[in-house]
């Protein structure tokens, strides 16, 4: 089957499994347990993961605390920050309509005190600045906004928004997850100050991640959501995951040459768009607006996605919309902020995801599988009627 759901997870590379099992096999100790040569082997492991995570933000290491994935880190960012932030008085929060569950969740689960205001989107998802502007006016502890959406692609002007979070003082918090493996960041630049990382998007192992929270200028101060045996400097308590750890730096030494490689999978999207919207009709979900090189998220009229996923079950592996909330028959939150509630558009949305192993052979025979897929959909229902 061809996989294009690249966005819901990514294979692990063979490269990276290599090292997890080295790891697994050779660093048995618990990596806290520096006092003997074995736990201090695990530590310096787990230390110069540390290193290259935070390299491939522009981090310092210190600056990083392994989690166990993004909605881990989303959480952490904002509980945590929040309960730090409301004994100083700043209780509100501004995010965006179209953020991931864990984000828009954490940020309704707080505490007490916590003002949330949610930012709408425009029909491709894109962000007004003059609305964030003036909402940052009436003063604001923290933005959490995303740097690529998981459903569309979109990506969000992260330089400006932390220009304007620079300017009247507030905290910026941003989910890295989807943009990581096709992007570069620098989260000094973008005067980002937390930032989530997840390993299983960026052909790293599933269960891993990791939160950015910069401990300099200006400090950011975080409570912890876990409490036990204190490690990550407090702030993540529990036995780190060695080999997952492992595991997520490879993948980042893997991601550098590839960032040079990723308006490849961009040109293999675009044949692919431009095939499916001439001979089906498809519209773009957020076509117009900045993309992440890898995702299309299309509606066909009158085409149910499921209907298009049972036809193409064992040939093209996609997502109806995003896998990412578990198997609710739910329309998405994200395209419901584009295009309002109960619209054609929003039911009818799916989400295809290439990657760094999709081929240009894979495009061309998932073009013609769509192609007759909605052309059968649509002469049966022809069929039918008579
Ligand atoms: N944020 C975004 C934008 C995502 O796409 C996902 C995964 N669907 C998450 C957070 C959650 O990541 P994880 O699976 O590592 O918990």
């Amino acid at each position: 089957t061809i996989y294009l759901d690249h966005n819901a997870s990514t294979p692990v590379d063979e490269k990276v499994i290599d090292k997890i099992v080295a790891a697994m096999r050779e660093l048995p100790a618990n990596p806290s347990s520096v006092d003997h040569r074995e736990g201090a082997a695990a530590s310096a492991a787990v230390e110069e993961a540390r290193e290259r995570v935070a390299k491939g933000i522009n981090a310092r290491s210190a600056d990083i605390i392994f989690v166990s994935g993004a909605t881990e880190a989303n959480n952490l960012a904002i509980i945590g920050t929040m309960r730090a932030q409301n004994k100083t008085g700043r209780t509100r929060i501004v995010t965006i309509a179209t953020e991931h569950p864990s984000v828009l969740e954490a940020a309704r689960n707080t505490g007490a005190g916590t003002e949330i205001v949610v930012l709408p989107v425009d029909d491709q998802g894109r962000i007004d600045l003059n609305l964030l502007e003036s909402e940052l006016k009436r003063g604001t502890a923290l933005v959490s906004s995303m740097a690529a959406n998981n459903e569309t692609g979109v990506c969000h002007p992260l330089s400006a928004i932390g220009r304007l979070c620079e300017k009247y003082g507030a905290l910026f918090h941003c989910d890295l997850t989807q943009l990581t493996a096709y992007h570069p960041i620098d989260v000094q630049s973008c005067n980002i100050h937390l930032a989530s990382l997840s390993g299983h998007k960026m052909y790293g192992p599933k269960g891993t991640g990791a939160l950015y929270c910069r401990r300099r200028r200006p400090h950011v101060a975080l409570e912890p959501i876990l409490r036990g045996g204190g490690q990550e400097r407090g702030l993540r308590s529990g036995t780190l995951n060695t080999s997952g750890i492992v595991g997520l730096a490879a993948a980042f030494e893997l991601r550098e040459p590839r960032l040079k490689i990723a308006a490849n999978i961009a040109d293999l999207r675009n044949a692919l768009e431009r095939r499916l919207v001439q001979e089906t009709g498809a519209f773009v979900n957020g076509g117009e607006a900045d993309r992440l090189p890898n995702t299309l998220n299309l509606s066909i009229p009158g085409i149910e996605p499921l209907a298009l996923m049972r036809r193409l079950s064992g040939q093209i592996t996609f997502s109806s919309s995003s896998a990412c909330s578990t198997q609710s028959v739910k329309d998405s939150h994200v395209l419901e902020a584009m295009f309002g509630a109960n619209t054609e558009r929003t039911k009818c949305a799916f989400r295809l995801g290439l990657g760094f192993g999709t081929t240009k052979d894979q495009v061309e025979t998932a073009a013609e599988l769509f192609i007759e897929a909605v052309s059968g959909i649509r002469q049966g229902r022809v069929g039918s009627a008579a």
